[in-house]
This record gives structure tokens, sequence and C-alpha cells, in this order.
């Protein structure tokens, strides 16, 4: 008779939904409460400060909504924005594709930028765009920040200077859904408008908590209106609602209790691990990924290590090689969940996530398990090579800075 239970743990390398912590898990079992009462606001009030580290704000504001990230893209777009306005944005994956779709079924003027898949946000031709718009008609600067299905980090950093640069007046709107809490994130340096999170990737809750970290500029950009018409319609993500009853530590529909929990439990987790540690351990482990796939001889989907994403590696695998036979032989051989290759890179890569809570043991046992299926299905790579190119470099690289 055929097993119907995996024995061990399986082992989740997709770049989200991530593993969580267990005492986050045991966090999240508790009955249903009054989300009306007295002393609910003794759990929520502090979320809205403490959730503000991982953006790298202080003066931001934060909402929470019950959704994932997809919706919180939603609610940055129809807050702020009218029908027709014009916004500017990058294309060099699945993810920013996705947006980008999201942002012309809701009746904006998208001005899209093709990048090289493996490539990123051009800061430069960003600010030769908005150099050229000198009427200001551009109202807002959209961008992912790790772009998760290629494996490839923009620098956030340069393109606010080039929107500087160009003295332009446009919001700056960041996905950092694979990002934030997981690399470093400064939404008040970089004057970050709306910076975009989703629970399941670096919070390392369940899906279903949307966050979003709003500037006192997108603020103000939500209250004024030219018009209830062109107005893109926002109800269930009104931000308007949530600031009403946010403050006394309520919300204005019923929210997602156990998440609540989960949330201020997956802070505590990083704010005792340090942020700066959390940064410096997925950059390590990052690498220590990517010396495992030189060592393998293969490439990554990002063009150059300038490109390099320290939350999710997608590996190319040789021409004539199916790469999703690799992630289903991984998961139904080795209980191994690797991510799949979407959209222009579906077949041609599969892509390892280091995002979350893990550490050098868990990450060998993917570099291990993704070799084993590789070389199951014909990929010649050295058999070890891998965890050996890995392991010494985790050996010389301690996860934690301090
Ligand atoms: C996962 C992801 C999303 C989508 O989030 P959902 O929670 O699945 O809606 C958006 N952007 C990026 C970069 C992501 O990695």
């Amino acid at each position: 008779m055929a097993a119907t239970r995996r024995p061990g743990r399986n082992h989740l390398f997709v770049p989200g939904p991530t593993n969580i912590p267990d005492r986050v898990q045991r966090a999240m079992i508790v009955p249903s409460e009054d989300h009306r009462s007295v002393d609910f606001p003794t759990l929520t009030k502090p979320l809205f400060e403490e959730t503000k580290a991982v953006f790298g704000s202080t003066e931001g504001t934060i909402f929470l909504f019950p959704a994932s990230g997809t919706g919180i893209w939603e609610s940055a777009l129809t807050n702020t924005l009218h029908r027709g306005d014009k916004v500017l944005t990058s294309r060099f994956g699945q993810f920013s594709h996705l947006w980008i779709d999201m942002a012309q079924r809701l009746g904006l003027n998208v001005i899209v930028q093709e990048e090289e898949w493996g490539t990123g946000a051009n800061p430069q031709r960003i600010e030769e765009a908005l150099r050229a718009d000198t009427n200001h008609e551009i109202k807002a600067v959209m961008t992912v920040h790790n772009e998760t299905a290629t494996g490839v980090t923009s620098d956030i950093g340069a393109v606010r200077k080039a929107i500087d640069a160009a003295g332009h007046p446009a919001l700056l709107f960041v996905d950092g859904v694979s990002s934030i809490g997981s690399l470093p994130f400064y939404a008040d340096e970089w004057k970050v408008d709306c910076a975009i999170a989703g629970s399941q990737k670096g919070l390392m809750l369940p899906a279903g908590l949307g966050v979003i970290c709003v500037s006192q500029k997108a603020l103000k950009a939500a209250e004024s209106s030219s018009g209830p018409n062109d107005r893109l319609a926002h109800v269930y993500f009104d931000w308007a609602d949530h600031q009403k009853q946010n403050g006394a530590g309520y919300f204005p529909y019923t929210p997602a209790l156990p998440l609540l929990y989960g949330l201020r439990e997956a802070l505590a987790c990083l704010r005792e691990e340090g942020l700066e540690n959390v940064y410096h351990r997925h950059a390590v482990l990052g690498e220590a990924t990517r010396q495992a796939v030189a060592a393998w001889g293969l490439k990554t989907c990002a063009k150059e290590a300038k490109w390099n994403s320290d939350t999710v590696t997608a590996i190319l695998v040789p021409e004539g090689v199916d790469a999703a036979a690799i992630i289903k032989h991984a998961f139904v051989r080795y209980n191994l969940a690797l991510g799949a290759g979407l959209s222009q890179v579906a077949g041609k890569v599969f892509r390892i996530g280091h995002v979350g809570d893990l550490n050098e043991l868990s990450l060998l046992g993917a570099i291990a398990g993704a070799e084993m299926a590789m070389l199951d299905n014909g990929v010649k790579v050295q058999p070890g090579s891998g965890v050996a190119a890995a392991s010494s470099y985790l050996r010389e690289n301690p996860l934690a800075k301090s």
C-alpha cells in the first residue's frame, strides 16, 4: 500500500509562504474574542508602533488589512490616485508584471519601462522619464524592491535619488512583500510614500495580513480629491475608515485576530535577533546559496552581482532540462518544496527561497535536496559540490553580526 504520510519535516523553501517559528505558531492558537472589547487595544495599539521598525520608519502610519500582498498593492493605488493618472514603473518579472496589470485594470495610465528579466529598476531611465515630464503628470513611481520571480533586488535608495535629481514631486510606491523584514529597508530615509508588505514572507506568518506603511505625503494625497467621479473606488481598503478607529486600537471591520497575535510574536522574534542581525543573516545565507550554484557550474537568473537577492535565488537549469520536473521530484522524493519558475522563466528555473526563519543547516538541507533532485534528473553537477561550497562559506561567515 502506498504511504499516505511523508515522515519528517517538510523542507519548505519556496520564497513565500515561509517557515513559521514554532513560538509564532503557538501564539496564534487563541480563542476568539470580542474585537470591540475594552481589552482589545492592549494587543493592537503597540502593533501599529512596533511594526514600523521593519519598514525603517518612525514617521509613517501603519495600516493592517486582512488581505494578501496583492490587496495592499490595491490599497496604495486606490487611496492616492485618480482615474487616468499617469504612473511610471518598470517590468522585470512576474510580480512587477502583475502590479502593472492591476494598475491598468484600475484605470491608471501606466508608463512601463521594460527591463530585461534578471535585472531591475533602472534609476537613470526613471530620472530621464521624470525630467521629461515637465508638467508633472506622473503622480507615482511604482517599484518592486525584490522581484521574487527572478531573484533580483533593485536599489530603492537610487530610485529615490533619481526622483529627487529630477526635482519631481511623484509619490514613491515600493513593493517590499519579499524584502521587508529580511532585507534592509529604510522607508523614512528613502522617502517611500507607500511601503507594501505581506505577512507570509519576511514576517514569518501565514498569508492573510497585509501591511502598509504610509508617509504623511501619501496621506495628504489620499485626502485631496478633485471630485468623486474620478477617484479610484476604494471601500474595503479605505485608509480614512481605518484612521478613524486605529488610534483607539480598533478596526472598521473584523480583524484577522490570530494573525495579530502572530504578528506580535513575529515582531518580538525580529527584535530579539536584532534587525541588523536579521539582515546580515539573509546576506550570508544568500551568498552561501550563490556559492553552491557556482560550484554546480550553473547560473542564476540575476544577470549581475548587483542584482542578487538575499531572499531568493532563481537558478537556471541547463538547456534541455525541465526545471518543473526537478521541482516535482524534489517534493515527491525528498519532501523538499522549491519555488517554480513563473511565466517567462517557467521550466527554465527553480528557486530556492532563503527568506524568513532559517539557519545554516536548514539551508544546507535545501541545497543537498536540490542537488540530489538535479542529479536524479540528469543534471551533471558534481555530487556534494554545492553542499561543500555553501558549508565552507558558512563556516567562515557567522550568521550573527553581534
Ligand atoms: C508574494 C509577492 C506578492 C504577492 O503577494 P500575495 O500575498 O501573494 O498577494 C507581491 N509582490 C511580491 C514581490 C511578492 O513576492
